[in-house]
């Protein structure tokens, strides 16, 4: 496993791999690595001849206040689990690689996408996210790229993204990977103690309450639903809800009355931590 950490060496490492009909799947990270992502690095490994992962905590995605400097950072852990998984590429570039400029003189506006759900309380945040993609394919030039459903609204911009610009990349996305009690893994569940760890478990329990509601009650009413989800989530005292939406998954667009394919999206904070989930309902 090659660890990579300029543009031009990434460029130069995927020339020589590149040899014969092989093609590239990458698998963008901000480390700290979890099922979550090695479920990518998986998929992404059994449908390519090459896999490039990167690691990049991306500064531009982050809003003033939030947790960029201590968002958790583990190179050695996230080393030896890509290394077990034998990956072709690690790319780790640091943040003056990436970013001559600060701010960055040229940079991605992804619209209206990006002000909704998320983007209400992380003004700025997609538009981060998408820079980023785009620099990042530029530079590894994947065939394909595994991104995780966890993060629903950022597969909607990234093929928004990969539709406006032209990138001749496939997005691929993966199922949501959760702990035992359900709770989607994610590297910022590292910053709850003992007790908002065990509370952080009403984020997917309300999604399955909106679920069962939906297919096993046949409520249709997106309000009626919206509002048993909220009682549920704020029965939990350490649960401060951000928003509970019932979008369309192909365009994050809000639905009145409720037509399947559905997706139920949460967002909260559980003591000083943000989280999101979602669950998508399709007909059976
Ligand atoms: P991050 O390091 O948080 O930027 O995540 C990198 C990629 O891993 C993104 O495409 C995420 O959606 C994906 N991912 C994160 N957590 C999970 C999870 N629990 N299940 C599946 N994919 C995930």
């Amino acid at each position: 496993m090659q660890i990579i950490r300029t543009i031009k060496d990434m460029r130069a490492f995927h020339k020589i791999l590149r040899t014969g009909n092989k093609s590239t799947g990458f698998v963008p990270t901000m480390g700290a690595l979890h099922e979550g992502h090695l479920s990518l690095v998986r998929r992404s490994k059994e449908e390519n001849g090459i896999t490039v992962v990167s690691i990049f905590v991306n500064p531009t995605q982050f809003g003033p206040g939030e947790d960029f400097n201590r968002y958790p950072r583990d190179t050695v852990g996230d080393l030896e689990k890509l290394s077990a998984l034998d990956v072709d590429a690690v790319f780790m570039p640091e943040d003056g690689e990436m970013y001559p400029e600060t701010p960055p003189a040229v940079s991605i506006d992804v619209g209206g996408i990006g002000r909704i759900l998320c983007g209400v309380s992380r003004p700025g945040h997609f538009n981060g996210v998408a820079t980023v993609v785009a620099k990042l394919f530029n530079i590894v030039m994947p065939d394909r790229a595994y991104f995780g459903q966890k993060d629903l609204q950022q597969t909607v911009v990234i093929k928004k993204l990969v539709k406006e610009l032209n990138f001749d990349v496939d997005i691929i996305i993966c199922p949501v990977v959760r702990e035992k009690d359900g709770l989607a893994m994610s590297s910022r569940n590292s910053y709850l103690n003992p007790e908002e760890r065990k509370a952080a478990t009403v984020l997917f329990r309300t999604l399955k309450l909106g679920e069962k509601l939906i297919l096993n009650k046949g409520m249709d009413n997106t309000m009626d639903v919206k509002r048993k989800m909220e009682e549920m989530i704020r029965s939990e005292p350490l649960a401060d809800p951000d928003y509970i939406e019932i979008v369309d998954p192909r365009n994050l667009q809000a639905m009145q009355d409720i037509r399947l394919p559905a997706a139920l999206c949460i967002a909260a904070r559980i003591g000083n931590t943000r989280l999101i989930d979602n669950i998508i309902i399709d007909k059976k």
